[in-house]
């Protein structure tokens, strides 16, 4: 069998992986120990609870799916860490390490491209390859915790990608993620963010999977929300804060709102203000976070000074906020800028 018509484990549930190993004539307990090594890292090959035997049986139809690590980027200014995967066939997606107080962190993609189209994005430069599958997603954690000799313990789902238009995989992604079986990682220990895909905020907040939901709004105004993020345009705020409210209503969670500060774009008093407004019955927490530059794009941060202005009037207003803390500034850390260098490189050789 070809290496590409064969099944990738990490993409099976436990109840998946038993009836796969009963197929193959293996006894079904066969199947957790499988499922706990892949969770460390380790291939077929090297699964030795099983026979030679099996595990030549195991090969000829199945591989690991663990993704191939292509690049590491380490950051010189703190602990953060880049890495840059290779999937099967050959597509490209990134995640980063990063080191905080409580422990370690993952953000890892969801996919492998985006669709949304947010004119400030790295993503948004490079053509739409596909969505990951659940194996994917979660063998970057798997992959990062071998390569490193950590266990990760947080996860934050804002890499690559717009995780609510990859919905099923992700689904199953979390619960095979937050199933003891699995990495056994608490959903409050796992962010996910999304620039507003309504529907599927309400599916979310019913899958008794409370993550916390991360909403990208950057501006509390449809029109201009909706020229810098098309998604708008579908789902406007009114809906989106609809969707929101749900959500804290299901799962008891707070929301966190993404805010890009864009100077001259969202910086002002006039979008502080309407923000507090727009926010002032959620339970929630803003996040304010320069822009990062992406060539092209022809937007600037906000300077030190203008950003503390934009936190203080929300505060006034009762809205808590924080400046998030930049990691790995050095290694094109923030979302989709390695893999856009790494492909434009290579398209222009
Ligand atoms: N599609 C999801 C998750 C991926 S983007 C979402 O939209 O939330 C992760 C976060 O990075 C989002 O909040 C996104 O708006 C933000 N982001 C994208 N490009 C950025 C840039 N150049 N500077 C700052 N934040 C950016």
């Amino acid at each position: 069998m070809g290496e590409d018509a064969k099944i990738r484990l990490l993409d099976l549930d436990l109840t998946e992986l038993k009836a796969f190993v009963r197929s193959l004539n293996m006894p079904e307990y066969r199947a957790g120990q499988i499922m706990g090594r892949l969770l460390i890292g380790d291939d077929i090959e090297n699964i030795t609870t099983l026979s030679k035997a099996d595990r030549e049986r195991l090969k000829e139809a199945a591989v690991s799916g663990i993704p191939e690590i292509m690049l590491v980027r380490e950051s010189k200014l703190d602990e953060t860490v880049k890495f840059l995967f290779k999937l099967y066939d050959g597509v490209l997606v990134e995640c980063v390490l990063m080191k905080y107080n409580y422990g370690y962190s993952v953000c890892v993609s969801s996919q492998a491209g985006c669709r949304m189209g947010c004119k400030f994005c790295a993503s948004s430069g490079i053509a739409f390859s596909r969505d990951l599958t659940p194996g994917e997603i979660l063998g970057q954690i798997i992959a990062v915790n071998k390569f490193k000799n950590i266990r990760i313990g947080h996860i934050v789902i804002m890499g690559i990608g717009e995780p609510l238009d990859n919905y099923d995989n992700i689904i199953k992604f979390l619960k095979i993620v937050t199933s003891p079986d699995g990495l056994n990682i608490s959903a409050r220990k796992i962010s996910l963010s999304t620039c507003g895909i309504v529907p599927n905020i309400f599916r979310l907040a019913g899958e008794n999977i409370p993550v916390t939901l991360s909403v990208s709004l950057h501006n509390p105004f449809d029109e201009e929300r909706s020229e810098i993020m098309p998604v708008n345009k579908r789902f406007p705020l009114d809906e989106l804060f609809a969707a929101c409210r749900e959500y804290v209503k299901i799962t008891g969670r707070r929301v966190t709102f993404e805010y890009s500060l864009i100077a001259g774009v969202n910086d002002s008093r006039r979008h502080a203000g309407e923000l507090a407004r727009r926010l002032s019955h959620l339970q929630c927490h803003v996040n304010l976070i320069p822009v990062n530059k992406v060539t092209g794009t022809g937007f600037e941060r906000p300077d030190r000074s203008a950003i503390e202005r934009f936190k203080g009037y929300l505060e006034e207003k009762g809205i808590e906020a924080t400046v998030r803390r930049e990691l790995g500034r050095d290694i094109s850390a923030a979302c989709g800028q390695l893999r856009k260098s790494v492909i434009t490189e290579e398209t222009q050789q």
